[in-house]
């Protein structure tokens, strides 16, 4: 996930999202871990400054393991983890679909609990992650749940969640459509916004080192390398300690 090779020279002018006035936020991601390593810092301030910021993880994480366990326990096990790092960072609200991990696609049964959390919750911005990454340079490839999570987030945004003919089952639950304006795509080749998150950092590993189930193994250790040299580089092209960078779309 090297940022060397964005196509995002050094002195081009940076979007100043509105969404940066406040207003609540919803983020939306694949698995329970994946909004601490893509956005924790972020999100750690903005909880900080007294926004509200809600989660809705679409898989329950219950193939995050490197060797057979029971799947079931593994879920309510990443659940509870996701729960006290959400109360620890101060999220307003935490949900988990029940998705088996490695199954999440973009179909109707998933997006319309993306519109549900949109239309109940009426956010400003909407974060999740660049579907469109499928290779960090050539060492990693992205995971296809990642990729089905910013579809599915995308596209319960538009067409969907503004438009009273799309999910017309949320009318009879009393929800009426709402329409984002502004989206925030982590995991992104194609950055336009690199958020300062410096004082941050701390508070976004430990958030990660509550998913305790996946950084045994010493995996902290390499968050705990990796995370701020990430946070360093996307940091030098805003003058900024530590920064966390961002695809921000600003919808009409
Ligand atoms: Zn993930």
């Amino acid at each position: 996930m090297a940022l060397e090779s964005e196509p995002h020279p050094e002195g081009a002018p940076h979007v100043h999202p509105a969404a940066e006035t406040g207003g609540p936020v919803l983020a939306v991601f694949a698995h329970p871990d994946d909004m601490e390593i893509c956005a924790g810092g972020t999100v750690a301030r903005w909880c900080s400054e007294g926004r509200d910021v809600h989660l809705l993880v679409l898989t329950n994480g219950d193939r995050g393991a490197a060797k057979p366990v029971d799947r079931t326990e593994l879920a309510a096990t990443r659940l509870a983890e996701t729960h006290a790092a959400g109360r620890y960072l101060g999220l307003t609200s935490v949900a988990v679909l029940d998705t088996h991990d490695g199954e999440l696609e973009n179909v109707p049964s998933v997006r319309i609990e993306i519109a549900r959390a949109i239309r109940r919750l009426r956010p400003a911005m909407v974060l999740s992650c660049d579907p469109t990454v499928v290779f960090f340079g050539n060492e990693y490839f992205n995971h296809s749940d990642h990729r089905n999570a910013g579809w599915c987030t995308m596209d319960a945004i538009f067409p969907g969640a503004g438009n009273p003919l799309f999910f017309e089952e949320l009318l009879a639950e009393g929800l009426e459509p709402w329409s984002v304006t502004e989206v925030w795509l982590g995991w992104t080749m194609e950055p336009n916004h690199h958020q300062d998150v410096t004082g941050f950092m701390d508070r976004k590993v430990e958030a990660l080192r509550l998913h305790e189930s996946q950084v045994a193994d010493g995996q902290i250790g390499f968050f705990e390398e990796w995370l701020p040299k990430e946070a360093v580089e996307a940091g030098k092209r805003v003058g900024v300690q530590h920064a966390e960078s961002f695809r921000v779309l600003q919808l009409g």
